[in-house]
């Protein structure tokens, strides 16, 4: 789960985090009131999406003005001014994608003099199998970039997990970041929150981009991305009032209250697979043979008729899926439950495109019986890679 960066920082600060003031505004009406309750004189206006780039982002609508996702205000009244201007429109950003994301929300916060702005995060990193801080002395809005470009200059430091973060492990990082005198003291007190926060709260990603150097040598806290770990969410109840089903894919949603393991991707052969590993590996195949998949799709092992009934309604959903293919491997799952669900389905939804069927393992003659009974268009496969063959040819045909 993904929170937005007000959030974020109410979070840090909760844990000792130096972070400006600030209000969240989701009506025009409030703003005025909202910047005149900040110290002043600068104002900066933030659009609130789950994504990054904003301050680089542009709107589609031209009444939100040529100006990105954030702006600089000498006024309350300017501030209420911009608010007003971008609430409702649509801000496309590098990680919004083309139809960029909607601001419902718009946080006002006290304007900072920077000296320096530089890039912080905390993230699980697979290869050490560790929480390990990023630093880099290049933050702000082009840390991309720099990781392409110039990656020497960005540093890992790991945390041994038995240990925690030491002291040793807070100087290495507020070396690569080059602090020194307060900030280096505020450094020092910074990175032991930031981990207590990142592993108390179960996150996965925490990113402080930039996280600055002011003019009077004190760190602050500018921007923060935080997303939590959707497997830890139940020992989280705390943090589910902080959720933006507004920002969140319709379908994976609906996927969730299913217990469906459901991701959408870009491609054009939706797949119904059971275990994520035959996901996986049906997705491979379906590239191998030169077609993209329109989704991850795990249906589970006990999945009910009910379930696959849903899981297929998910797919048909979606506008880009040009061809459908299930795959199932029968172990604690019943070939025959697939057959009656995939069946459910269609009579439901309708079928207007391909769908290849490979059934394998407990009770696979009785759901191919099912499927060859019924008056269904369907495409039967013997194996994976004949299946995989047969829905491709049939997309591309
Ligand atoms: P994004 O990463 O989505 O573009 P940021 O919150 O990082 O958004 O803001 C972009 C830039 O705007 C920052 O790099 C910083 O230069 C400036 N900025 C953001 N918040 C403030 C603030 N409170 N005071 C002064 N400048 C700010
Ligand atoms: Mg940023």
């Amino acid at each position: 789960m993904n929170i937005h960066e007000y959030q974020a920082k109410q979070l840090l600060k909760e844990f000792g985090a130096p972070v400006a003031e600030g209000v969240a505004v989701l009506d025009a009406a409030e703003a005025k009131a909202a910047a005149e309750s900040l110290p002043g004189p600068l104002y900066v206006v933030k659009a609130q999406i789950h994504a990054g780039g904003r301050g680089k982002g542009k709107f589609k609508e031209p009444a939100a003005g040529e100006k990105g996702g954030v702006r600089l205000s000498k006024s309350p009244e300017d501030a209420a001014a911009q608010v007003k201007a971008m609430l409702g429109h649509t801000l496309v950003t590098k990680q919004t994608g083309p139809e960029g994301k909607v601001v419902n929300r718009i946080y006002i916060e006290d304007g900072a003099d920077i000296d320096r702005e530089l890039y912080l995060s905390v993230l699980v990193d697979r290869a050490s199998a560790k929480v390990a801080f990023i630093a880099s002395t290049e933050g702000g809005m082009d840390i991309e970039e720099v990781a392409e470009s110039t990656p020497d200059k960005i540093v890992t430091v790991p945390i041994d997990p038995l240990g925690g973060l030491t002291d040793a492990d807070a100087a290495k990082i507020c070396d690569a970041l080059k602090l020194e005198g307060d900030a280096k003291a505020d450094g020092m007190a910074l990175m032991p929150i930031l981990y207590k926060a990142f592993v108390e709260k179960d996150m996965d990603m925490l990113e402080i981009n930039p996280l600055i150097v002011m003019t009077n040598g004190r760190l602050r806290v500018l921007d923060a991305k935080m997303s939590f770990d959707a497997n830890a969410e139940y020992r989280h109840p705390e943090l589910e009032s902080l959720r933006d089903e507004t920002e969140e894919d319709p379908s994976e949603r609906r996927a969730a209250e299913h217990e469906l393991s459901y991701v959408k991707l870009d491609g054009n052969i939706g797949c119904m697979v059971n275990g994520a590993g035959l996901a996986m590996s049906t997705m491979d195949i379906i590239k191998h043979y030169g077609a993209e998949p329109a989704n991850f799709l795990d249906v589970g092992g006990g999945a009910t008729k009910e379930r696959v009934t849903e899981a297929f309604k998910i797919i048909t959903s979606d506008p880009g899926v040009e061809g459908i293919l299930v795959n199932i491997f029968g172990g604690i799952m019943r070939c025959d439950v697939i057959a009656e669900g995939v069946l459910a389905a269609v009579k439901e939804t309708g079928l207007s495109v391909p769908l290849v069927v490979r059934l394998e393992g407990t009770n696979v003659d009785l759901g191919k019986q099912i499927i060859n009974e019924s008056d269904l268009d369907v495409i039967a496969a013997n194996d994976l890679d004949d299946a995989a063959q047969k829905i491709v040819a049939a997309v591309q045909g």
